[in-house]
């Protein structure tokens, strides 16, 4: 019995599942995790771009970036990770579905009550009232800050719904993937390097608390020694074997 199998059997006996996502789920759709190189916009680290430090100071970069993310997104189609992983829960093999990723292809793909502990880019948020709206109130033609767009009940700057650098996790999201993580006798990581944090904390808690631990990331992570099942491999192959093990 190889790796995938094994795991496989795992879900199976698994009585609480809890599934971690991060950008290497969604790579296979178009999405490059923006930590990559090619992520580079304009010469400027997106890194330093997606903070509420330069929401205020550059403005028109700011909102032209995440226009620029809002059309990547808008091309964007779920992958065999998400469309295995949505296949998996409705078949009551996974307890909670925990994401990094902010596109909303879990949810495309048919996954239900998605974690989304850094937020949305399908979502805008007031930063003065903080009423959510959808994202096409953000894709506008910013070119000076006079264009900024503005909240349609209170006409306080809208954010996109993701969480920027600087700003605090949802608190009911955190909860609710931390609850989940302390119940969890299986503790799945897909695509994620595991490097920001506090998310990244999940799987040793799960571990602490007694749960197995599965890591399919295509590079190494600093749990690695932790896992039980360690694979190298695209999620998309592991997901889509275990999919088919499954029969669902
Ligand atoms: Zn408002």
């Amino acid at each position: 019995m190889d790796q995938i199998e094994e795991l496989a059997g795992a879900v199976a006996t698994s009585k609480c599942t809890v599934v971690l996502t991060g950008a290497g789920a969604s790579t296979d759709s178009g999405l490059p995790d923006f930590r990559s190189k090619q992520g580079l916009w304009q010469g400027i680290d997106p890194m330093k771009l997606a903070s509420l430090t330069a929401l205020r100071s550059s403005p028109v970069e700011f909102y032209q970036f995440y226009r620029h993310r809002l059309s990547r997104l808008s091309g964007a189609q779920p992958n065999p990770v998400h469309t295995a992983l949505a296949a998996l829960q409705r078949a009551g093999y996974v307890s909670a579905l925990i994401t990094q990723n902010v596109d909303g292809l879990h949810q495309a793909a048919g996954a239900t009550d998605v974690i989304e502990v850094h937020g949305s880019l399908r979502e805008c948020v007031c930063l003065d009232c903080r009423s959510r709206f959808p994202s096409s109130l953000i894709d506008a033609d910013v070119l000076s800050p006079a264009d900024i767009p503005r909240c349609p009940q209170c006409r306080g700057a809208l954010k996109p719904g993701v969480i920027l650098f600087e700003e605090e996790l949802p608190a009911d999201a955190i909860e609710r993937a931390l609850e989940a993580t302390q119940r969890a006798d299986l503790f799945i990581v897909v695509g994620s390097s595991l490097e920001v944090g506090p998310v990244n904390q999940l799987p040793a808690i799960a571990v602490q608390g007694g749960a197995d631990l599965a890591i399919v990331n295509l590079d190494p992570t600093h749990l690695d020694r932790k896992a039980r099942w360690l694979l190298r491999e695209r999620a998309a192959v592991v997901l889509e074997r275990c999919r088919g093990i499954l029969k669902v």
